[in-house]
């Protein structure tokens, strides 16, 4: 009798302290080996702090790591969220797009909180900073503060009554445009993919195909298709955007936390993403003849 092998399964999209995921990076290697992942990647927003000790776990753990980030970026009246894969986190070109980042973020931290002060809520923004020394601070560390002071009673409410994009608190930040953030992400070694499309609100499926179109022609190589947010219609729009523009697919949990509200899914894939995914997306690693891999 023939052996089939067993399919093998990955999670491209997590998150840890690093950013505004709850555990620490060896935590949430820990929790996708229980999983039986067999590769994953940490993708912290605008960080690359905790993908020394990712690997490290991931590798003692038998998993197969991808050191990852997730980027925001600016594109006409659009955020978007582009993901990177395989980067170099020593490259000088993506330390220097991540120390402005932080400067950036410190700004718009600084101007929500002066917001919040008008609106009569007074928080004490240098307790968050050591709270969460180390890590890309930004609106749910804001969100967590103001719920251990009672001011909100869950961590919806923050961003409905307070930090949402529509709420009255809400800051923008200074972001990269699309182009700019892809370059930075290929010139560090890394693969692009577009984060969460159908979280994007475009008013047509040709905006959405001509921005699609539009970062593949400065550089991205993937769209990523499994996420929780994405339900079957926006997962199969996804999938037929990369056929179309012969881009490769991504996906994962987009997990950062267990049990609240930011949990997305079930916290992994709830569809699964196969390994045979990131072998194709291996493959697009940009040649860079100054490096040697
Ligand atoms: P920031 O990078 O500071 O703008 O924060 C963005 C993060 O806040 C996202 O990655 C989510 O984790 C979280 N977030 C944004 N909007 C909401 C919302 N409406 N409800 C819950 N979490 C949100
Ligand atoms: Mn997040
Ligand atoms: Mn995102
Ligand atoms: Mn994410």
């Amino acid at each position: 009798m023939m052996m089939v092998p067993a399919r093998r399964w990955i999670d491209l999209h997590l998150h840890s302290m690093a950013s505004d995921g709850r555990y620490a990076p060896c935590k949430v290697m820990e929790m996708a080996a229980a999983r039986g992942l067999s590769a994953v990647s940490l993708t912290d927003h605008d960080a690359t702090a905790g993908l020394a000790e990712a690997e490290d776990a991931a590798t003692q753990l038998g998993m197969e790591f991808v050191p990852g980030i997730e980027m925001e970026a600016e594109y006409g009246r659009h955020r978007l969220h582009i993901l990177g894969y395989f980067i170099d986190a020593t490259n000088a070109g993506l330390v220097d797009a991540l120390a402005k980042m932080v400067v950036n973020r410190h700004a718009r931290n600084e101007e929500i909180i002066a917001r919040l002060r008008c609106m009569g809520v007074v928080i004490d923004y240098r307790a968050i900073c050591k709270r969460h020394a180390g890590a890309a601070i930004g609106r749910p560390h804001i969100a967590d503060e103001l719920i251990r002071q009672r001011a909100v009673s869950s961590f919806q409410q923050a961003f409905s009554r307070y930090l949402g994009n529509e709420a009255p608190a809400y800051v923008p930040r200074v972001a990269p445009t699309g182009a700019e953030v892809i370059r930075i992400i290929r010139e560090a070694g890394g693969v692009a993919s577009l984060a969460h499309p159908g979280r994007i609100k475009t008013s047509s499926h040709l905006e959405l195909a001509t921005m699609v179109r539009d970062l593949r022609d400065g550089g991205l190589s993937a769209i990523e298709i499994s996420h929780p947010d994405h339900n079957d219609a926006t997962a199969k729009l996804a999938a037929e955007l990369a056929a179309r523009f012969e881009l490769l697919t991504t996906g994962g949990s987009d997990f950062h936390t267990l049990g609240t509200a930011v949990t997305r899914g079930t916290g992994f894939a709830k569809r699964r993403v196969p390994y045979e995914w990131l072998e194709r997306l291996r493959g697009e690693r940009p040649v860079n003849p100054l490096r040697p891999t």
